[in-house]
């Protein structure tokens, strides 16, 4: 079977189906591939457990898409037109320290700061002063995310012009642990910014992490953990119905197996039943650049292409746990009752954290630093689940090869899922065993077979350090979504600004190329998809 449109997009997460409804919108007819059974990718909500209980298999805080200008202006009316609501819950997030000690984060700055004060005023004082700071230049970070490479200053030449930039030229290329060590002095507090700036998987001694520390919090203290409401896939799904609302299509169940390129030029895709989709304009793919180099000869990537992707680092892998439970998570507090929150977890004291991130490149677990987050969405979602149920995940970090002392992956999970579930527990005393109706545990390698985006089960399109960052994402000199092969673009998670659901690669790739169409993004949607 031969299908022949516009634009080919290989690959349904959310960034390409971004990409896609910008496209359509524009008046370009396009396709949109998936080998799982619904379009999302990573924003996914799934009955993977017990009838009536949908989980968010993957991500389920959406707070960095909201300030992209497709969700800011609500430029292809997601919110207006299609449907999507997001619940801003308070607290933004609960954790619990090693020694017993817990802190609870609120959409109240005032109500944070005076839990700060607690551990110290100084760093109460220091916390006020990192958010104030972040303020002022968070619109040049934002503007360099939701900007593609070479279509504006680099970071660093946009901070150089920005009256209190300088200083953030620094910040930029320290570490997490680095701005947290220096700006905090109480180990709970540490422990805690560490805890966040660790939420994008990003080792927090690592150059280039530094921004995180202010970012996470910053982000979160404005708008929360962010959730959709029904689910993390009410965002895909509302993509879907803006895509079919401008003409364009979805075909989900699909494997794209290799590219068709024909003069030099990339024309299509050819799928695992040996359809071929045919396309007149173009390919977009979120497929991994580790697989896409796969899927052409190599001599049409060229050497210094196919050398970048090699010496691309996938990142660290995640592991996570669902639990179909009759009770929510009722943390211990300070106060005099029990607490809630969609958002909690363990805070290992910030030495131990660093040495989890080192330990899981030498495929090895350093217990202490766990890194856990407890994800409840249903505390603030009834939709999500049967009266009075409740849908936990506990998200982690684990090497792609087993470690050791579990064995292999396929009994290996369990174990460490019930170590992690026991912490919880130790968390959330109400937790016992009879409240939980069913889980499952997840290790990185059933997270890539359930999704082949996330290679080597990395859930964030490979490193965010400054080498595999901004102009250097995915291979230097390929960053501004043009590839080496004429008329095929990559977006998703491997290109700039990298994973999470942000959909920056989503909109910068579409910027890119309704430029090469002689289109401006900006003016099509002004024009309300009037695109000439
Ligand atoms: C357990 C877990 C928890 C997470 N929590 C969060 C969170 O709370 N907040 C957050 O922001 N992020 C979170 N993430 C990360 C987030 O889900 C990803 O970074 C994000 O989904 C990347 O989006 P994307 O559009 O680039 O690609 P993806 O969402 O990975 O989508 C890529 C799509 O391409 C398809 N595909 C790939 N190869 C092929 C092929 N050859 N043929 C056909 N289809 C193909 C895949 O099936 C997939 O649908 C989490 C991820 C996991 C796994």
């Amino acid at each position: 079977m031969t299908t022949t449109v516009d634009f080919v997009v290989a690959g349904g997460g959310h960034n390409s189906l971004i990409t896609a409804a910008y496209l359509a919108r524009a008046g370009q007819e396009v396709v949109v591939l998936d080998v799982r059974s619904e379009a999302g990718g990573g924003a996914a909500t799934e009955e993977i457990l017990t009838p009536g209980f949908l989980f968010d298999t993957c991500s389920t805080g959406q707070t960095l898409i909201r300030v992209n200008p497709l969700l800011s202006k609500d430029e292809l009316g997601l919110v207006s037109e299609f449907g999507l609501t997001y619940i801003e819950p308070d607290p933004v997030a609960h954790v619990v320290f090693p020694d017993g000690e817990t802190f609870t984060m609120w959409l109240d700055v005032e109500r944070t700061i005076e839990e700060i004060a607690r551990f110290s005023a100084a760093d109460a004082v220091a916390y006020r002063r990192m958010l104030d700071e972040f303020d002022e230049v968070k619109g040049v970070y934002s503007s360099y995310r939701f900007t593609p490479i070479g279509y504006g200053p680099s970071i660093d030449e946009a901070l150089a012009a920005h009256p209190a930039g300088a200083i953030w030229r620094r910040r930029n290329v320290m570490s997490a642990w680095d701005v947290i060590r220096r700006e905090f002095e109480s180990r709970h507090i540490q422990a805690f910014m560490s805890w966040m700036a660790f939420m994008t998987s990003q080792p927090i001694d690592s150059p280039g992490s530094g921004y995180l520390a202010y970012s996470l919090v910053g982000g979160r203290q404005r708008s929360s953990w962010s959730v959709p409401l029904g689910g993390s896939a009410s965002l895909p799904r509302a993509l879907v119905a803006a895509l079919e609302a401008y003409g364009g299509s979805v075909v989900t169940d699909t494997l794209v197996t290799s590219l068709i390129t024909e003069e030099g030029r990339c024309v299509g895709v050819e799928t695992e039943d040996g359809s071929e989709y045919r396309a007149r304009v173009g390919v977009v793919s979120s497929i991994h650049v580790k697989d896409l180099v796969g899927m052409a000869p190599a001599e049409m990537w060229g050497e210094g292409f196919v050398y970048g992707v090699d010496t691309y680092d996938e990142g660290l892998s995640s592991f996570a746990s669902y639990y179909a439970a009759t009770e929510a998570p009722q943390f211990r507090s300070s106060g005099p009752e029990p607490i809630g929150a969609v958002s909690a977890g363990t805070a290992p004291w910030s030495e131990d954290v660093i040495e989890f991130g080192r330990g899981l490149r030498e495929r090895r677990l350093h217990r202490p630093g766990t890194f856990l987050l407890f994800a409840t969405p249903t505390l603030v979602d009834e939709t999500r689940a049967p009266a009075g149920g409740h849908t936990v995940k506990i998200l982690s970090l684990a090497p792609y090869e087993c470690p050791d002392d579990l064995g292999d992956w396929d009994t290996g999970k369990d174990v460490l899922a019930a170590e992690h579930f026991q912490t919880l527990r130790d968390c959330a005393p109400n937790l016992t065993e009879e409240k939980i109706l069913a889980w499952k545990a997840k290790s990185p390698v059933d997270i890539e077979a359930g999704n082949p985006h996330m290679w080597r089960g990395t859930i964030h399109g490979g490193d965010r350090g400054l080498a595999y960052g901004g102009p250097q994402r995915p291979v230097p000199g390929w960053a501004s979504h043009r590839m080496p092969i004429p008329g095929l673009y990559q977006t998703g998670a491997t290109t700039h600004p990298g994973g999470s659901i942000t959909g920056g690669p989503g909109r910068n790739a579409a910027i890119v190329i309704l430029d090469d169409l002689g289109m401006s993004l900006d003016s099509m949607v002004a024009k309300g998809g009037d695109s000439t």
